[in-house]
């Protein structure tokens, strides 16, 4: 179990995630892997620059979640992976701790950012919802839906067919050996895998927390599956009183262990420390033989866990004055001065 923990008593914090898997250490020379390091970067720009200038938690976490939902290189909006007829369906959800008001939807497959659909749903305060009937309701109000071809690229066409030779649904990092030489002969590239599912946690200057995440789910997944993304209280959850908290890896186990709310519960009623009740969170979906991490916020603190072997994950730690971005256990892949933390 990895577990970073970012101590900050005051203003405003921001996490973000690009998913979580089993992933290969030389996987830092493979140019993917910088176009990914590049998105995760412009995430966690984008939602500093609406922190730092006074916006609030619920912008700043929906739009580090848009900007990877843009990247066709994540496993959300525009680049998911593929279910076992080769189509995308996506899941979103995002929560406000400081109203517990929170909105999610399954199943998209026309919405280009799934997460502004769940900001609607939550200002609706519809919660829940499947995907379809969003669709036709914001489709009526204007939105531009893309057409379903539009979210698939060659590299998801191309892990699916790897994925369907092991018969199973896979977590967006999984059975990248083969794929990574298969799609490598064919991009011209150095291989790689794929990043995963992507969520953000963030912190305002009035001590809001909020929590988002987005997913195309696994590859492979039966038609109609949903993960745990847009499930409040497993994928996703946000409380003023304990913790803003966004997780990754096998749904099925992070809904069995109603992950977030575990983790949630752990803070708020049993009192323990935020890396404390993640890593026990952590280790109840181990216990089903599931794997993942998280990103989470407390009241003082936050927390970038998990118990797969990466997770694309970066940070902005105001105490420190510094920005972070890593894949593996420790490695610090990028990072420099918060001020001059930009886009580029
Ligand atoms: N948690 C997502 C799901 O099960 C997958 C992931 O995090 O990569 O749908």
């Amino acid at each position: 179990m990895q577990v970073k923990e970012l101590s900050a008593e005051r203003g405003p914090l921001l996490l973000v995630h690009g998913g979580a898997g089993p992933l290969r250490a030389d996987l830092t020379r493979d140019e993917l892997l910088r176009g990914r390091v590049a998105g995760l970067r412009q995430a966690l720009a984008a939602g500093w620059r609406l922190l730092a200038a006074g916006g609030s938690a619920l912008d700043a976490a929906q739009a580090a979640v848009e900007v990877l939902e843009d990247h066709p290189l994540y496993n959300a909006g525009r680049g998911s992976v593929l279910n076992a007829l080769g189509r995308v369906e996506m899941d979103a959800s995002l929560m406000c701790g400081r109203t517990r008001k929170a909105g999610a939807l399954c199943g998209a497959r026309r919405l280009r950012n799934p997460i502004r659909a769940a900001r609607r749903l939550l200002e609706e305060g519809r919660v829940f919802s499947e995907a379809c009937a969003i669709e036709a309701w914001l489709s009526a109000q204007g939105e531009t839906l893309k057409p379903p071809a539009w979210f698939i690229t060659e590299d998801r066409v191309a892990q699916l067919e790897a994925a369907r030779g092991t018969g199973r649904a896979l977590l967006d990092h999984e059975g990248e050996l083969d794929r990574r030489s298969r799609r490598a002969a064919r991009l011209g590239l150095g291989g790689g895998d794929d990043a995963g599912t992507v969520g953000a946690v963030a912190r305002d200057l009035a001590g809001d927390l909020a929590a988002g995440t987005s997913s195309g789910g696994m590859t492979n997944k039966l038609p109609g599956r949903i993960g745990d993304s847009p499930v409040i209280g497993a994928g996703t959850y946000a409380d003023n009183q304990s913790l803003a908290l966004s997780a990754t890896g096998v749904g099925e186990a992070f809904i069995r262990t109603v992950f977030a709310h575990e983790a949630e519960a752990r803070v708020r009623l049993a009192g323990q420390g935020l890396a404390e009740a993640c890593g026990a969170a952590l280790e109840r979906v181990a216990s089903l033989g599931g794997e993942g991490g998280c990103v989470a916020l407390g009241r003082r603190e936050g927390v970038l866990a998990f118990n797969s072997q990466g997770m694309y994950r970066a940070w902005a730690d105001p105490a420190a004055g510094r920005w972070g971005l890593a894949i593996f256990q420790e490695e610090v892949l990028e990072g420099g001065r918060l001020q001059e933390l930009t886009a580029d």
